[in-house]
C-alpha cells in the first residue's frame, strides 16, 4: 500500500520545510495540515465569527470549503475557491488559529478531510502537524516527532516572518507568541500536539535542514 509518514512536533522545528523537501525527494505527496486550521481560522475571521467563542465557532464549523493542493512543490490551499495562500500567514489568523482549532468540532471536521487526502494518495504522502501520529493517522507507516530548543525555534521563524512579512516582529515579540500557541496547542483536551509513543523523535536544534530531511529519509526507507 501507499506509504504515509507522519511529522509532528511544534512550531519552528522544521517541520514544513524537512517534510516537503522528503516528500518531493520521494516523489510522495505532501499535506500541511497547519494550513488547513489556519484557512478554517481565516474564514472564521474573515465572516465576522468570534473566534474566542467556541459555540459560536462549532455552529460553523462545516461551512468552508477547505481544498488543500498535495504537491510538495506547489502546495495549494483554497477556501470556497479562493486561494488563501497568503492571508493565512497573518499575525492575525495565527494568533487565533490556537483558539479555533481547540474546537472539537472543527477537529472532527478537519480531521475527516486529512484522512480522505492520505487515503487517496496513490504515490503516499508525507502529512505534517501536531495530532497526525496519534490521532488522525494512528495506522501511519513512518512515525517523527521533531523538537528544537525555543531559542532556535523563535531564530528560524523570526528569520521566515522577517524574509516574508514587511514591518515582521521582533524576536522576542516572536519567542513569546511561539511559546504561548505552543503551550495552547498541548494544553487543549482534544487531540492536544503530542507525541505518538512509536514516534521516533529528533531533536533538530544543531542541525542544518539538509541533515534533518537525510535523517528522515532514512527512517522512511529503513
Ligand atoms: O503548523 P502551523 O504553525 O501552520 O499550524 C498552525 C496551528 O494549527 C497550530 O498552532 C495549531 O493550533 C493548529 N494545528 C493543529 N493540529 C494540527 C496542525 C495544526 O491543531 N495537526
Amino acid at each position: 500500500h501507499p506509504v504515509i509518514v507522519a511529522i509532528d512536533g511544534p512550531s519552528g522545528t522544521g517541520k514544513s520545510s524537512t517534510s516537503k523537501a522528503v516528500a518531493a525527494r520521494l516523489g510522495m505527496g505532501y499535506l500541511d495540515t497547519g494550513a488547513q486550521y489556519r484557512a478554517i481560522t481565516w474564514w472564521m475571521l474573515s465572516n465576522g465569527v468570534d473566534v474566542n467563542d467556541p459555540a459560536a465557532v462549532a455552529a460553523v464549523a462545516g461551512k468552508p470549503e477547505i481544498v488543500s493542493g498535495t504537491d510538495p512543490l506547489a502546495p495549494t490551499i483554497t477556501v470556497d475557491g479562493t486561494d488563501v495562500a497568503g492571508p493565512i500567514r497573518t499575525a492575525e489568523v495565527t494568533g487565533a488559529v490556537s483558539a479555533v482549532s481547540a474546537v472539537p468540532a472543527v477537529r472532527t471536521r478537519i480531521t475527516e478531510l486529512q484522512r480522505g487526502i492520505a487515503a487517496g494518495a496513490p504515490a503516499g504522502i508525507v502529512v505534517e502537524g501536531r495530532d497526525i501520529g496519534t490521532t488522525v493517522l494512528p495506522g501511519a507507516d513512518v512515525k517523527i516527532f521533531l523538537t528544537a530548543d525555543p531559542e532556535a525555534r523563535a531564530a528560524r521563524r523570526s528569520g521566515e516572518l522577517r524574509g516574508t512579512a514587511p514591518g515582521a516582529p521582533d524576536l522576542a515579540a516572536t519567542r513569546e507568541a511561539l511559546i504561548k500557541r505552543d503551550a495552547a496547542d498541548s494544553g487543549r483536551t482534544t487531540s492536544p500536539l503530542a507525541k505518538a509513543d512509536d514516534a521516533t523523535e529528533l531533536d533538530t536544534t544543531e542541525l542544518t535542514l539538509e541533515q534533518v530531511i537525510s535523517w528522515v529519509i532514512g527512517v522512511v526507507e529503513d
